[in-house]
């Protein structure tokens, strides 16, 4: 049901750019990244001399792939500020996003870098069909989770109403879209199904909502769930694609004339698909892990940063940059529940840090209705399990469940069992994750 369309005259002259066009600014760029953070930061300084290559060694796009990757784990050791590229003192803002263990991933900007991040969301929420003028209904979190800001200050520079609703208190978020009107929300896909279960207990039809336009990220999202939204909501449902260490959301979005795929901002990230087991670059149209290298980052420049999802490069369609598939799952084992990334390891740190629990534990994902459910099953020592009465099952659980909200910040159930109930692994690796959601389609 699309209702608007991107117009040439709409588009930004880079939008329409010829490849060779693309391809130059993108050299220009990548050398001033690759010395930017050669110059500024130590880390990379090292990991650069450590593979023998120098930022002057780039001449084409392709010996990029010369260069060293950049993991997760690199923020890990540098935490907090440990990778930024400017003094602490240039920084405007910090945002941060879940890491591996208690220690969450720490990013910064300038106010150069927010600028641009501001236009990239406001070029998204064109590319989806919005104009100036338009309402826009925000509810993602804010906070130091990236979505809510970044949309917040994309939405603003595209010339929206911001409605900075935030995420939570369904019934007051659709009250709020019956008063206020507004043409776009910006939401996560499973939370977007939520608002729209409210609206049908209300007895409101699709066709009375005054949205038009869905911008849905933060967790990954199939064709089956986009025409549900779309029924459900009555509107156009687009993706757009980020995160936190590359900049936020933003970094790709699809465009409501074709809905095929974000569109990669390439003129300010550029992606390669590489062998998520050898690193070898592959070719476009190739299934792999999808790695970025900023071009315009100031604070925190990122190089050949390894996302761990796993998609494909696609040809150009409705703009002059490349797209990118729908991410079909992702290269570790990060979890996302109700659009929170979540590490097993950082549930396992819980568990541990109680004296009364053994280190066996199994996660368990079920998806109720539209959202998703998660059950944390761990046992008592073997000793406690002797007398274990219901009183202390109880108070274990709550304080369990209570740490990880906290921690980790999602909602569990957690099931207290008595010592060796969960099976132990026959064959060394213990399988702690059992994924029953359904697949995306
Ligand atoms: P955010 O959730 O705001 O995008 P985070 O840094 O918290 O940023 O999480 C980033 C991760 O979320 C990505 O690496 C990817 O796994 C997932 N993600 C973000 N947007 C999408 C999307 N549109 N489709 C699928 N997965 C997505």
């Amino acid at each position: 049901m699309t209702v608007k369309k991107s117009l040439p005259e709409d588009l930004e002259p880079i939008e329409k750019a010829s490849r060779d066009e693309i391809s130059a600014l993108q050299l220009e760029r990548l050398k001033w990244s690759l010395k930017h953070a050669y110059e500024n930061v130590p880390h990379h300084k090292q990991a650069f001399d450590e593979k023998g290559v120098h930022p002057d060694d780039l001449k084409t796009l392709a010996d990029l792939a010369k260069f060293p990757f950049m993991t997760k784990s690199a923020l890990r050791d540098h935490y907090p500020f440990g990778l930024f590229a400017v003094p602490r003192q240039k920084l405007a803002r910090l945002h941060a996003s879940s890491g591996t263990t208690g220690k969450s991933i720490v990013v910064g900007y300038t106010l150069k870098d927010i600028d641009n991040w501001a236009n990239l969301v406001a070029r998204s929420i064109r590319a989806a069909g919005g104009r100036a003028g338009d309402m826009l209904h925000n509810a993602y979190g804010y906070g130091m989770f990236t979505g809510g800001l970044g949309a917040h200050y994309g939405a603003e520079r595209a010339g929206c109403t911001v409605v900075p609703m935030s995420g939570g208190q369904t019934e007051k978020q659709v009250q709020q879209i019956i008063d206020f009107q507004p043409e776009i929300i910006m939401v996560t896909p499973s939370y977007s199904l939520v608002i729209a279960e409210e609206f049908q207990r209300r007895g409101i039809a699709p066709e009375e909502i005054s949205l038009k336009i869905g911008i849905f990220g933060a967790e990954p999202w199939g064709e089956g769930m986009r025409a549900e939204i779309e029924r459900d909501l009555g509107l156009d449902a687009i993706d757009i694609y980020g995160l936190t260490e590359v900049m936020g959301p933003g970094v790709a979005c699809e465009c409501i004339e074709s809905k095929d795929g974000p569109v990669i901002w390439e003129d300010h990230f550029y992606p390669e698909i590489v062998d998520p087991e050898t690193g070898e670059v592959l070719p476009d149209g190739s299934e792999g892990e999808l790695v970025f290298t900023s071009l315009t980052k100031e604070a925190f420049p990122v190089i050949r940063y390894r996302t761990r999802d796993l998609t494909r490069l696609l040809a150009p369609t409705s703009r002059s940059f490349r797209r990118m598939d729908k991410i079909t799952g992702r290269s570790d084992d990060m979890l996302i529940i109700r659009g929170v990334n979540v590490f097993p390891t950082q549930i396992e740190e819980q568990i541990l840090r109680d004296k009364r629990l053994a280190g066996t534990y199994q996660i368990v994902l079920t998806r109720d209705g539209h959202l998703d459910n998660i059950e944390v099953c761990c046992e008592v020592t073997r000793e406690l399990s002797f007398g274990l009465s219901e009183a202390d099952r109880a108070t274990i659980s709550k304080e369990l469940q209570h740490r990880i909200k906290t921690n980790v910040g999602v909602s569990t159930r957690v099931n207290v069992m008595l010592f060796d109930t969960l099976p132990r692994t026959q064959t060394g690796k213990a399988r702690r994750v059992f994924d029953h959601r359904p697949k995306l389609n």
